[in-house]
């Protein structure tokens, strides 16, 4: 089988000013950004939004009614490696998560009425959403264990649950849930998906949960995960999004770009701190040479474009896989590039911190923020230790224990087995010798 994801002159071309646009005008915004607050931010990022809706690379992940570029997740993935060397370029070009996980998963399943009030919005960048699946008392890790329940009442539903992290909940408008409506149902069709507006009744947004990442407190900012209460919260019949029991379906439909599109994002970061690493390797002057000299050096920066170009082209390859033979066909590769792309970023990013010294461990560089930031990933998108257990498996569906449990290689039997197949060669050696 040939392999293809090549990239065409014109897309290269689209790439090309995407890396330069997102460096001249984005990276310098990211040094005030809190500073800015979230309107100042807003403010500064509109006219850019403008631009890159210009050349038609806006909220590009959406079909093609909607107004992305049916573009594919290979174009895609080359895409959101150039956004991820930023925080904020996703917001500038429409792909920001949650919203655009949400709004992938509306344009999927949303009824016309739910498009027109909570999708259009939500593009135009008028809404903000977030998504609402994870317990603090439940296994994030195994979602078919949710306790929040939504039980038909008449023409209404009434959800009771309490969520965390639903990332940027303080600052959305409405929420997409998942609740258990069938809990007698086979566990990946006990839940459903339902919009809530932030402002119903029973709706308590407690806190943002200080992380590894904003350890300070803070309510209402881009980025908090907050932790939700949902108490006798009443919505109508048609909040429900999609089928009922879809809840896992849908999720996986939003999960599956979702990583590919992160895998390449990390990687945006990794090569910024690589960068960083390679530019201190050719100045810092110790024990009788530059950094760059020290063999130990060498190696980390060797060793970080090998992973870097492996997580890479393992993600291109996924990305191309989900292209070509769909989504199902491409698990296997995702589960590897989610577990795999989140070490080398978090691998990379702990030499060029060592690299740095004291200064990388500071905050005058933005390493120890990416950091925290690489630390989450191996969490978030469901934990490395899943996907490993999901890659294994299936390399193991392949194998099959040995007769008699002697391994196919154990050298006595093969040899035992080559001496009767060849004896007649041997035979010959021996009357020869
Ligand atoms: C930065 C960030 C943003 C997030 N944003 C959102 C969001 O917007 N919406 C939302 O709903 N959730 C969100 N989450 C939550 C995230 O999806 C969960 O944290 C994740 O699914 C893990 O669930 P858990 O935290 O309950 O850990 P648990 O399920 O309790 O797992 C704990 C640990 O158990 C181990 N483990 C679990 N299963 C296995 C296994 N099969 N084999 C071996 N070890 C295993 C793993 O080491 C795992 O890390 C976010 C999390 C983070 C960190």
């Amino acid at each position: 089988m040939s392999w293809d994801f090549s990239t065409d002159r014109d897309y290269q071309e689209q790439l090309d000013w995407m890396a330069e646009f997102v460096r001249r005008e984005i990276w310098p915004l990211e040094s005030i950004w809190h500073e800015l607050g979230l309107d100042g931010l807003r403010q500064a990022i509109a006219p850019l939004q403008e631009e890159v809706k210009a050349r038609g690379l806006w909220a590009t992940h959406l079909p093609p009614e909607l107004g992305g570029q049916g573009m594919g997740q290979v174009r895609l993935g080359l895409m959101h490696e150039i956004l991820g060397s930023s925080p904020i370029a996703p917001l500038a070009f429409g792909n920001a998560a949650p919203d655009s996980g949400n709004s992938e998963i509306l344009a999927l399943a949303g009824s016309p009425e739910q498009k027109d009030r909570w999708l259009h919005p939500l593009l135009a960048g008028d809404l903000r959403s977030a998504f609402s699946m994870t317990e603090p008392d439940t296994p994030g890790s195994d979602p078919t264990q949710l306790r929040t329940r939504a039980v038909r009442d008449g023409e209404e539903w009434v959800i009771d649950g309490h969520k965390w992290f639903s990332s940027n909940g303080s600052i959305a408008d409405f929420l997409i849930v998942m609740a258990v409506t069938n809990p007698d149902a086979r566990p990946s069709q006990r839940a459903s998906m339902f919009i809530v507006p932030v402002d119903t009744p029973g709706v308590e947004i407690l806190r943002d949960v200080p992380t590894m990442e904003h350890p300070w407190e803070q309510f209402g900012a881009y980025g908090g995960h907050s932790e939700i209460l949902y108490n006798n919260v009443r919505i109508p019949g048609d909040a429900l999004l999609g089928g009922e029991g879809e809840g896992f379906v849908l999720a996986q439909h939003r999960l599956g770009p979702g990583r590919i599109h992160h895998c390449m994002r990390w990687l945006g970061v990794a090569r910024r701190a690589f960068d960083m690493m390679c530019e201190r390797a050719t100045y810092r002057h110790a024990h009788g040479s530059v950094l760059a000299d020290k063999q130990t050096v060498q190696n980390w920066i060797a060793d970080s474009a090998a992973e870097m170009q492996a997580a890479r082209l393992m993600t291109l390859h996924a990305a191309w896989v989900m292209d070509t033979e769909g989504a199902r066909a491409a698990r296997t590769d995702i589960a590897l590039i989610k577990f795999y792309g989140a070490k080398v970023l978090h691998d990379v990013i702990d030499r060029a911190i060592q690299a740095h010294g004291s200064l990388g461990y500071s905050t005058d560089l933005p390493l120890e923020q990416m950091y925290r930031f690489a630390r989450a990933a191996r969490i978030y998108d469901g934990p490395d230790e899943v996907h490993r257990q999901t890659v294994a498996r299936q390399i193991l569906n392949g194998y099959q224990a040995p007769a008699g449990e002697v391994p196919s290689e154990h050298l006595p039997t093969r040899r035992r087995e080559a001496r009767e197949r060849f004896s007649h060669l041997l035979e010959a050696v021996t009357a020869n010798d």
